[in-house]
């Protein structure tokens, strides 16, 4: 073995000898089965390091669970539809959606994503993620594209999606529907502006009463249905249920009483536009108020806006401020705050429009139903899904005006309009491409206009736990949805891909989708801020990687936080990662020389194995901390506690095993072959090596797996990977001996720390060691320390002159010479 470790050499070499197929689930195994509901990405090309540290805990679960006897399911997919992938291909291409025909403007998407695929698999198998290969699958293709448009059959049989005519969140440069969760909020300069409203009708030149009512949105003039005030406010008593007149466009509207009015807000009246925000949305349906649509899915105004038609909303704002200025109507302008809702994909305002689209039917009980039913960890994390599904106002829209998704299996009929949606046989279908088979069951017309929009990309991604899990659709098969085991993921997409998928599980399977979810943090830089190019705090996996190994990477993938926080990447915890690598190689190394003709049978003929009665004390001190490692190890795991399991492997491998017993062993190791003291002192250390290359496979599986091929020479498994996790053995367990062990370790170090202090070689001898204690195994602090050590029962007096060290109570005299 050399002397310094080469992560270049091990983690290519074990690369090169790795085999995909020891990871492959097996269906038929008696093991229980631990499936994993794994992220599909975004096949964006781009493994970053949030992915990675995703990935990270997801591969420790599934190594683990392997070694605890599970029939482990970690399979990987990609979730290739959407927005982002079409700029990118316009981009690319330097065309348009509306240049080229969808059929070949599909085409690049999937090119372009079939690319990206293979460069995010190559960092995966980089990174040493046990991936089930096998079981791989692409949202693009048509297989899952059955799969998906099946559940909208089944769904829409079911009453669980229609169509119709609905306010939308919309985004008018992408020109599409959005839902919730694809809004943003951001925070913009905006102009409160005080209009000028007028009573209405007769009553206009009766009274002369001017309300003044402030808006950012006065563009949205046109747009006003009503207005409303808070009931309580004494200032408007006059003028509720009476009408008005809005300015410019001279329609009349009533003033309606509404508890959520703020008085504080502006001047305590608002307008009530379909639509300026989600409010309206919500006075619009209570009132059952008219609707006036005065933008376009183009964000232009329409011929509601009369005078400011084919206006963009920028543009109609400046001048209707300017119009109404001209008229005096404009009373002052105030700069404020607003915070706005964009679009995900581009941040451009959203507009709300109402439109004809496919909505899923979103049943808050249930979904909190299961949630509840759902172990969460960290357990906060569930409380905002539940603050989300409290605050949708209406159901999840899942038609897309776009082009890279899946078809919505639909066609009108051309004479009468009716729905026809494609019958399972015809599944995957492009209904723009193909028509049905049957003519209208209301007409008997048989012409018919396909469905151009396609599906939100969550109607994809929120199957895959089901996907995974093999189920089929097929009620009458009699095989009911069994949960998976985990669902891991990240916070940000709590209310989207864990929503979507606990909803679609319910709806479809009427079951939850798994177990238990796992929600991992997003990775800070060493600045303390979001990831992002603008701020150059970015750091790639690959270059890690490059520098300190996968293995270093994982390290600190595990140490860098706990699960659920987020995790600020410091190239000081790569560099202690590092560090470690090279003290464990120091510590094989070391044990190597003394272990590679280690036999299990010396101690079966010496009867070692029938009890610990002949190990030396401090090999029963290392064998007692040893199995509380596992203890601790085994239960930071079943707890997600990665950081914790980490930091306890290292302590124990740094502190106790290299720091402390390798110095106290090291005399009996390199004694006489045979004697009891050596091989007591192997056997330790062959356990101690032989496990932590068991606790630490799933962290750092390369360098686990060189451990392990050193050291268990004659183990049945010839892999560390598919090796039983560790079990603790009870007898070793024992605290007399953890006791006296830690008594020896103390006297060794606190006269090491004597002898360094005063310029003494630690090999030279001294006189004597008198310990002031009753009784103690002095072999190896004799080995250590090449002093004689003398135990003296009598600790009421010293009986030698020395220099007295206390070491945790007890008293050790050094006699430097003894005359
Ligand atoms: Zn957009
Ligand atoms: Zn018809």
């Amino acid at each position: 073995m050399k002397k310094a470790y080469e992560h270049e050499e091990i983690e290519g070499k074990w690369l090169e000898k790795s085999d995909d197929s020891i990871y492959y689930f097996d269906a038929s195994s008696d093991k229980p089965p631990y499936i994993i509901d794994t992220p599909p990405p975004y096949p964006t090309g781009d493994f970053h390091i949030g992915n990675a540290l995703n990935w990270c805990y997801i591969d420790f679960i599934a190594r683990y669970k392997r070694m605890r006897g599970y029939e482990v399911m970690f399979p990987q997919g990609w979730d290739c539809h959407g927005l982002p992938t079409e700029v990118k291909v316009e981009e690319i291409h330097g065309t348009s959606r509306h240049k080229i025909s969808t059929q070949e403007f599909r085409e690049l998407c999937r090119q372009l994503t079939r690319g990206n695929i293979e460069q995010m698999k190559g960092m995966m198998r980089r990174l040493g993620m046990s991936i089930d290969w096998s079981k791989e699958y692409v949202t693009m293709d048509d297989r899952y594209k059955r799969y998906t448009q099946l559940s909208f059959l089944k769904m829409y049989r079911g009453g669980l999606i229609y169509q119709a005519e609905h306010p939308v969140n919309w985004c008018p440069r992408c020109e599409t529907a959005i839902a919730f969760a694809e809004v943003e909020y951001e925070d913009r300069d905006a102009y409160l502006n005080y209009l000028l409203f007028e009573r209405a009708g007769a009553e206009k030149e009766a009274e002369h009463v001017e309300i003044e009512i402030a808006t950012t949105r006065p563009e949205l003039l046109a747009s006003c249905v009503a207005v409303a005030v808070h009931p309580d406010d004494e200032r408007y008593k006059t003028i509720v249920e009476k009408k008005l007149e809005v300015p410019i466009f001279e329609h009349n509207v009533k003033v309606y009483e509404d508890e959520s009015v703020d008085p504080e807000f502006g001047t305590g009246v608002v307008m009530i536009c379909t639509f300026g925000d989600r409010q309206d949305v919500r006075w619009w349906k209570l009132h059952n108020l008219p609707l006036r649509a005065s933008i376009d899915e183009r964000g232009r105004m329409t011929e509601v806006a009369r005078g400011y038609v084919k206006l963009s909303v920028e543009e109609c704002k400046q001048k209707i401020i300017e119009d109404l200025d001209a008229k005096g109507l404009l009373k002052r302008r105030e700069g404020i705050k607003q915070n706005v809702g964009v679009c995900w994909r581009c941040k451009t305002p959203i507009e709300i429009i109402s439109t004809k689209q496919w909505f899923v039917r979103v049943k808050k009980e249930e979904i909190l139903n299961a949630a509840r039913e759902i172990k969460w960890y960290p357990e906060h994390f569930r409380i905002r899904l539940e603050n989300w599904v409290e605050s949708m106002d209406w159901d999840w829209c899942i038609s897309r005006q776009r082009i890279f998704g899946v078809p919505i299996p639909v066609w009108y009929c051309k004479q009468c309009g009716t729905v026809k949606i494609a019958g399972e046989e015809e599944i995957p279908v492009d209904p723009v491409m193909t028509s049905p088979e049957e003519p209208c069951v209301n007409c008997g017309g048989t012409e018919f206009e396909g469905e151009k929009d396609v599906l939100d990309t969550w109607m994809d991604s929120s199957l895959t736990a089901l996907w995974a899990a093999g189920w089929s659709f097929n009620a009458s098969s009699g095989i009911e949805y069994e949960p998976v085991e985990l669902r891991p993921q990240g916070h940000d997409i709590i209310r989207t891909w864990a929503f979507y998928s606990i909803l679609r599980s319910i709806a479809l399977t009427k079951k939850i989708p798994w177990r238990t979810i796992l929600i991992n943090g997003m990775v800070l830089g060493e600045d303390g801020y979001k990831m992002s190019k603008s701020r150059s705090n970015t750091v790639s996996p690959d270059y890690v990687i490059q520098k300190h190994g996968a293995d270093v990477f994982r390290q600190w993938a595990a140490i860098g936080g706990a699960v659920g926080s987020d995790v600020q990447f410091q190239w000081k915890d790569i560099v202690a990662a590092s560090k470690f690598m090279q003290k464990l190689w120091n510590i094989l190394r070391f044990a190597m020389i003394h272990l590679s003709d280690y036999e299990k049978p010396f101690f079966k003929k010496e009867g070692f194995t029938k009890g610990k009665s002949n190990l030396r004390v401090v090999d029963k001190w290392l064998l007692s901390k040893l199995n509380k490692l596992i203890l601790s190890v085994t239960d930071s795991m079943e707890n997600f506690k990665f950081d914790e399991a980490m930091k306890d492997i290292r302590a124990f491998a740094w502190n106790v095993l290299a720091d402390d017993y390798i110095e106290l062993v090291k005399s009996r190791l390199y004694g006489r072959s045979g004697d009891e003291g050596k091989e007591s002192a192997k056997y330790a250390l062959h356990e101690a090596i032989k496990t932590l290359s068991i606790l630490l496979a799933p962290f750092v599986p390369f360098y686990a797996e060189e451990m392990y091929s050193q050291i268990a020479k004659g183990e049945r498994e010839m892999s560390v990977h598919k090796a039983k996790w560790q079990e603790v053995k009870p007898d070793m367990l024992d605290s007399e001996a953890e006791n006296e062990g830690d008594l020896i370790a103390d006297i060794v170090r606190a006269v090491r720390r004597y002898k360094s202090e005063r310029g003494i070689p630690l090999s030279a001898p001294l006189g004597k060691i008198e310990v002031y204690v009753e009784s103690l195994d002095t072999e190896d602090i004799e080995n250590a320390t090449a002093t004689k050590v003398e135990l003296c029962k009598n600790m009421s007096e010293i009986k030698s002159e020395g220099d007295i060290l206390d070491v945790n109570g007890t008293k050790v005299v050094i006699i430097k010479e003894v005359k």
